[in-house]
């Protein structure tokens, strides 16, 4: 998967942090640490294609008519095209930025410069 906070790729089995939340469940970047979901619009089309090839199905076993059997399982032939498209096109993005990058401005202190002011009088 690509992270988009740091532009990075890292693969499925280095994602070993997920935490569940209102919205879905959310990884965690290896690399920068912040927090990822998948793309709510993509998700809702993988349910509703899902719900799509459960419906459809259910409906082809109480149809007696063949050719409308034949439609029905058409349709939840595409179902099921839609949902493995949506759960390989998902993409990243963003739920909680990495809090490293927050307050890097703060932790950078000129502490080591000090030291280098040795007088050797
Ligand atoms: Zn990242």
């Amino acid at each position: 998967m690509k992270c988009p906070i740091c532009n990075q790729y890292s693969a499925r089995k280095d994602v070993r942090t997920i935490r569940r939340t209102k919205q879905g469940i959310e990884k965690q970047c290896p690399r920068c640490k912040g927090w990822l979901k998948g793309d709510p619009k993509m998700t809702k089309v993988k349910n509703v294609a899902i719900l799509g090839i459960l419906l459809f199905n259910v409906i082809a076993v109480f149809t007696v008519d063949p050719s409308l059997r034949n439609i029905l399982s058409s349709l939840g032939l595409a179902s099921a095209f839609v949902a493995i498209l949506a759960l390989f096109r998902t993409q990243m993005v963003v739920a909680e930025m990495p809090k490293v990058m927050e307050g890097q401005s703060e932790d950078q202190n000129p502490a080591s410069e000090n030291q280098e002011d040795n007088k050797d009088a």
